[in-house]
């Protein structure tokens, strides 16, 4: 497999000197040679002197607009080349980044950096939920696991009962196709029909698919089932079983402890999605993983008020 091709922090600068060549790669990844109007769709723009009040000016619908106009960028007033510098640091970081180290190196406040880390995470999670091409084949591995937060902190009337696992943690749920993708999210309990809508939901039908043995998974149809019993001891048997969806959990749990020391349960699929992404892409070169987040950052928008109320 080829190495994926890394940029170093002195090449980035190289390539985004300054906002101009910031505003020139959104620009490009967001509409190539040819702006288009973003209020009406036409093709007909001019650019205004000295890009007062906007870049650019409509010459149908005479609106004014520019490369935010339109997208998650739009309420934001940081400069490009932040949000270009923000996507590289937690593009190469691997293991995630705090967002009080994000906000000493771009110079701004926590809770700006927090928001930006927050929009960026969101755009991979608009990729990893889009449905681009089916579900995961051929074998995989689905396991559940439990993420949370120290059970004497809380108040008796927030503790859940889910049964196995855990009280009041919060629950992820994986597929990893073997030596392939991931996909993970946050579920409200572990009972058959939330984990078997789970497996529908992303494994192609025909694909043998590994589990332990706890009963919710008893009954799965459409696969080629096979189960270990990790409670005997039994953790590999042959070709059958979860090894590469534990890796990833302890991937996500090293994260969930070592950088980010406590996720809220509110926010945790965001960093599931995260994780997932990084995983998803790791044979991918720094560049190419900042132009799939434009991308789609570009086709979307989220709201301060709708990610706090989320
Ligand atoms: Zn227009």
């Amino acid at each position: 497999m080829q190495k994926p091709e890394t940029i170093s922090l002195y090449e980035f600068f190289a390539k985004f000197p300054n906002e101009e060549a910031a505003r020139l790669f959104f620009e490009e990844k967001r509409w190539g040679v040819t702006k288009c109007c973003p209020h009406c769709g036409s093709l007909s723009v001019s650019e205004c002197k000295d890009h007062k009040p906007m870049a650019y000016r409509c010459k149908d619908c005479r609106k004014h607009f520019s490369v935010r106009t339109g997208t998650m960028l739009e309420e934001s007033r940081l400069p490009l080349q932040k949000w270009l510098m923000a996507i590289y640091m937690m593009t190469i970081a691997r293991k995630g980044i705090p967002s009080t180290q994000m906000a000493r190196e771009l110079g701004i406040t926590q809770k700006s950096a927090w928001f930006l880390a927050q929009r960026i995470r969101e755009s991979w999670f608009a990729k990893s939920n889009g449905g681009s091409n089916g579900g995961l084949d051929n074998v995989v591995e689905v396991d559940e696991t439990f993420i949370g937060g120290k059970e004497k902190n809380k108040h008796a009337s927030k503790k859940l009962n889910q049964g196995r696992g855990g009280v009041g943690k919060a629950i992820v749920i994986g597929v990893k196709e073997r030596g392939g993708a991931v996909i993970a999210q946050t579920i409200s309990n572990t009972n058959s029909k939330t984990l078997k809508e789970f497996i529908y939901r992303n494994v192609n039908s025909g694909a043998t698919v590994y589990t332990d043995n706890f009963k919710s998974y008893r009954g799965i149809v459409g696969y080629t089932h096979g189960t270990v019993n990790h409670s005997v001891g039994e953790y590999v048997k042959h070709q059958v079983h979860t090894n590469g969806i534990e890796s990833f959990w302890a991937l996500l749990k090293r994260g969930y402890y070592g950088v980010y020391h406590y996720m809220s349960h509110k926010h945790l699929h965001r960093y599931v999605s995260e994780f997932s992404f990084r995983h998803n892409t790791a044979q991918i070169g720094t560049m190419q993983f900042i132009e799939a987040t434009l991308n789609h950052m570009t086709h979307q928008r989220l709201t301060y008020k709708r990610l706090i109320n989320a």
